[in-house]
């Protein structure tokens, strides 16, 4: 088994023919890895930009690649992505977090019409690997590479991240230290199916209908944080900062509280969160100390 660490570095550019922005591909990065994830080979390659002949400001100073040098040293985008390709060979392919998969959809999309990655068969995310790994795994919150380096005692010169190599190199170090906690074999996906591409462009996002249903009704009902009971919806559902929110009320006890529940859907399924809330009494506007509203 050997595996490929790739790293881009891309570039918002405005496609007139497209009439949006892409992140432009601007250079390839990778180090290839053994069974035991050492490195034994690197690959390197620019691309000069064929949507826009300007790199944003973010990009010069990330990144330092200026536009002399991709003019001069890069080829284009299909050329690079070939080479890459026979570097990789039967690898499987790795990335800290799945923005360069992104980048390399559209890439693909914008110059030749299909969103296949053609090299891909086997991925690697690097990033939630190690987040799992850490036991750190939150889908809301990811790690940095530079945070994951840095929790693991690992030192790195800030000056060289964000050149592609640099952080493949990065991203090694950081994959080599954790393997030993997790089965890295449990984190590799199948990539040359159709499956895959659903499961990288799906955007999680908040169900927003009571009625939907992905919603399984049982979450709908809440006990008595108080006495364990089922208790009794007084109330509507209503939409609060994407949480379903209602009055419940416990006949055994007489509590009465604010039950919330999201539901997220993601790609393998749908998360919900659950909490219960005391009542908090609403102030009469009479009540307010007069010297508060006229100060
Ligand atoms: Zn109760």
């Amino acid at each position: 088994m050997s595996y490929v660490i790739l790293d881009l570095e891309w570039n918002a550019a405005y496609s007139k023919r497209a009439g949006r922005f892409v992140n432009e591909i601007i250079e390839f990065g990778a180090v290839r890895l053994d069974d035991d994830l050492n490195i034994t080979a690197s690959f390197a390659a620019l691309v000069k930009p064929k949507i826009t002949r300007r790199l944003n400001g973010k990009v010069k100073q990330l990144t330092k690649i200026s536009l002399d040098e991709l003019k001069t040293g890069g080829v284009s985008f299909l050329t690079a992505a070939k080479q890459f390709a026979e570097f990789l060979g039967d690898s499987t392919l790795m990335t800290w977090g799945t923005s360069d998969i992104h980048a390399l959809i559209e890439n693909y999309t914008v110059f030749t019409g299909d969103y296949h990655i053609p090299f891909l068969t086997t991925y690697c995310d690097i990033q939630e690997y190690c987040e799992r790994a850490l036991d750190m795994y939150d889908e809301g919150n990811q790690m940095g590479l530079g945070a994951c380096a840095e929790l693991l005692g690992l030192t790195f010169s800030e000056d060289e991240q964000h050149r592609a190599d640099a952080d493949a190199y990065l991203s090694q170090q950081c994959l080599k230290a954790v393997a030993k906690r997790l089965p890295l074999e449990q984190a590799i996906l199948h990539a040359d199916c159709e499956k895959f591409y659903e499961r990288m462009t799906f955007k999680n996002h908040f169900i927003t209908d009571i009625d939907d249903p992905d919603i399984d009704r049982a979450e709908l009902r809440f006990r008595c944080d108080q006495c364990g009971k089922p208790a009794r919806r007084m109330k509507k559902w209503r939409m609060h900062n994407k949480n379903f929110s209602s009055e419940f009320y416990c006949k055994h006890c007489g509590r009465k509280f604010i039950g919330r529940v999201s539901f997220k859907k993601r790609y393998d399924g749908v998360k919900v969160n659950k909490r219960t809330l005391d009542i908090v009494p609403k102030k009469k506007k009479e009540e307010q100390p007069a010297e508060k509203t006229t100060a």
